[in-house]
Order: structure tokens, then sequence, then C-alpha cells
């Protein structure tokens, strides 16, 4: 199966589409409409009559049915933006064609070196034509790996209407780098009774479970005077902040200290001042019950380090960011069982692993669409040493072709395989 994938891919890696965290413009930056705008040209060349970019910068189209049996909606769902960490500037992507196993050397900076020894996935890639940036830039393939395999497949399905499938929906978001992508996804617009975000890994990567997620602020306040005149009347928000800080788990609970099912609580931002000091810290578990166990602590560590600084107050705040998508998904077992079969019948044996993150899907799965991630070959990313192999995007496209199938062939139709 021959796609238009790698063309694509080439072709939208090369518009800035960075992610801007300071903008309150929907999208963040000019360049993701840019790239919206071609995507929405390209589709109607392929003959979608449907294709609508809206006011906040969030594409949908929809491929017509070639079956009148009573099939669920379905959704494919990438992002256009790039990370904000690293530059999106003049992306210059070069092929490794049938890539031979030695170390890749990006031209624009000799000592970015991509290494089969340091990279596993890159290993099992010899043979594979592998895409990368030039060095000073990241590539982009998350997630227009994702958007390339989408617009790839919607090109084959439309070329192949002998191939049964319900109607499917694609939509391509903005902003999910900087946790926006989700916000104003109109589920309901959209229509679909399950989808999936193309934005995972190594070939074979089926996501479903990710972290619960909340924010927990503690802001100590103190009372800030001249230093030269401050006997008795200075709190310093600051040593009750600090202390509150060394006073957390270290040797276990910490992002530096678990892997695969454990959670953590991660003080990740500070801002200090005699007068007002605020902790930010990022509380992640699996299981959303757990959540409560760990913010309890927060607060009892916080009460504590306040309490020891005589006049010193506290706020403290929780903020919920994502929770568990498996919660929604393990209600609908067949979205991922699909999925298994779709990737068999491609030839890919699933991995499955849990997220130590979220995805735009754990968010819309609770808006009501159950989205799990499926892989889309990226790799090392939000890295000038980010790379994909076109093998592994061709595999993608063949996995949302047949997933399309899978769909009308198990469900209410009188198709069977
Ligand atoms: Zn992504």
């Amino acid at each position: 199966m021959k796609t238009s994938v790698l063309e694509r891919f080439l072709r939208y890696v090369r518009i800035d589409t960075r992610a801007d965290e300071s903008s309150t413009s929907w999208p963040s930056s000019p360049g993701q409409l840019e790239l919206m705008r071609l995507l929405e040209r390209e589709l109607r060349d392929i003959g979608l009559s449907d294709v609508v970019v809206d006011e906040n910068g969030y594409l949908m189209a929809s491929v017509p049915a070639t079956t009148n049996g009573d099939v669920p909606v379905i959704g494919f769902i990438a992002h256009v933006d790039t990370s904000p960490e690293m530059s999106g500037t003049n992306v210059k992507p070069i092929v490794h064609a049938g890539y031979d196993g030695r170390d890749i050397v990006l031209p624009d900076d000799p000592t970015a070196g991509l290494r089969a020894s340091e990279n596993p996935a890159l290993a099992a890639g010899i043979g594979d034509d592998i895409v990368t940036a030039s060095g000073t830039t990241l590539l982009g393939a998350d997630d227009k790996a994702g958007v390339a395999e989408i617009m790839a497949a919607v090109e084959w399905l439309v070329a192949h209407p002998e191939i049964p499938h319900g109607l499917v929906r694609i939509a391509f978001t903005p902003d999910e780098e900087i946790g926006r992508g989700a916000d104003r996804f109109d589920v309901e617009r959209f229509g679909a009774a399950y989808a999936y975000t193309l934005d995972g890994g190594s070939r074979g990567e089926l996501e479903y479970e990710s972290f619960s997620a909340d924010l927990f602020t503690a802001t100590f306040i103190g009372f800030n005077t001249h230093p030269g005149y401050a006997r008795g009347r200075m709190v310093n928000a600051i040593r009750a902040a600090a202390d509150f800080i060394s006073s957390l788990p270290r040797e276990e609970m910490t992002p530096e200290t678990t892997d695969d099912y454990e959670g953590y609580v991660h003080p990740y931002a500070v801002d200090a001042s005699v007068d007002r000091t605020t902790v930010k810290v990022l509380i992640r578990d699996f299981l959303t019950g757990e959540l409560g166990t760990k913010r309890a602590m927060l607060e009892y560590l916080a009460r504590q380090a306040a309490d020891a600084h005589a006049g010193c107050r506290l706020e403290t705040a929780i903020t919920e960011q994502y929770r568990n998508m498996r919660e929604v998904l393990d209600r609908h077992p067949e979205v991922v069982e699909r999925a298994r079969t779709a990737m068999r019948r491609a030839g890919i044996e699933p991995i499955e692993r849990p997220i130590r993150g979220g995805t735009d899907g754990s968010r819309l799965s609770f808006m009501g669409l159950p989205t799990p991630n499926l892989f889309a070959g990226e790799h090392n990313f939000h890295s000038r040493l980010e790379w994909v192999s076109v093998q592994d995007m061709e595999k993608a496209v063949e996995v949302i072709v047949e997933l399309c199938e899978v769909w009308a062939r198990t469900q209410g139709s009188d198709l069977e395989f």
C-alpha cells in the first residue's frame, strides 16, 4: 500500500506551527491557521464537500459512508501545532532512504547525532526510510505525522469506494502542546460516537490509559517591610514555601523515582517574594481516587510549613486538569478492541502501555467522545533529534483504513470478514 503520506508530511512540516503559550488568540500562532487552510484546500481537492475551519481554527470534515448498514460514526484526530520548547522555523526535513544503522549526523549542527545504540526504535528501523530535521529545529512529526496519515487515509478511502465503511469524521486541532487542544473542540458538531487520536510513538502503540491529573497551588502570605527595620515584624513567605518544598517526598512519589503505574507529586514552579510566594505542584496518578490522598498530604505539609512561621497565612487551591481516559473507555471496550483487530489485520501486534501524561483524548473522552491514541511513528518529540520512519507512517495509514472497515464489518451490518 503506497500512499501520499511522505509527500504530504514533507509539505506540512515546512510550515511553522509552533504553539505560543503567551498568546490568547485561537489558534495561538498564525502558522497553524496557514496549515489548516492548506489542509482545507487539499481535502476539497480530494473530493470532500463539507470541509469547515471554524472560528477557533478547528478543521472538521467527513468521508461519506460507502455502506448503508447501521455503522457508528467514527473519527480520527491529529493536532497541527508543534511544541513551544523548540524552534519550528525553517524546518528542513531530510529523508535518509534505506537507513543502514550508522549514526545519522544532522548537517546544520554536527554535534546533533542520532545513534541507533541510544535509540532502540531506530535500531529496529534499519532498512526503513528515516526522516529527520537538519539539526537546528524540531521535525514536527509530533503531530504532523498524524495529520499526514489521516490525510493519506482519507485520500485512499475516497479512491477506493469498494472498501465498506460508515461515515468517517476527521478533525485537525490547534494548540495541543499548550493544553488547549480540547478546550474548544465541539464534540456535538463533530458528531462521532468514538474517535482515535493519531499521536503516538512506535509502530503498534495503542494507548487507552492516561494519568489523572490535578494542579495543587499553595500560596504562602507573609509580611514585607524594609529589612533594616524588620525585627519582630517581617514574615518571610519564601522561608515557609522553602520548608514546604523540602518537606515533600523525595525518595518516592517523584517524577525522578517513579515509573509504570506509579503516581507522583511534582513541584514545578515557584513565584517567590517575601510578601507572597506561590508553589505549584502537579499531582499525577492512574487512580483518580488517589489524587485526593496526595492532595490531603500536600495540604497537611503546607499547613505545617505555614504554622512554623508565626504570622504566615496559607491559601491552597486545586485545579482539575484531566482524567484517566480508561474510566470512560472501559465502558466502551469495543473501541480499543476494534483498534487491536485493525492492527492485527495490518500485520502489527499491538503494544499496550499506559501514558504517563495526558492526551487530547483524555479530555475528549470525558467530554463524551471516547478517544484512545494510536501510533503515528513519532520519536524524540520536542527535540532536534525528532525522527519518523516512512514505513511506520504507511502502516498507520493502513491501520486507519482497516479500522474504518473493521467497524463496518463488525457492527450492525450484514458484512462480515
Ligand atoms: Zn502530539
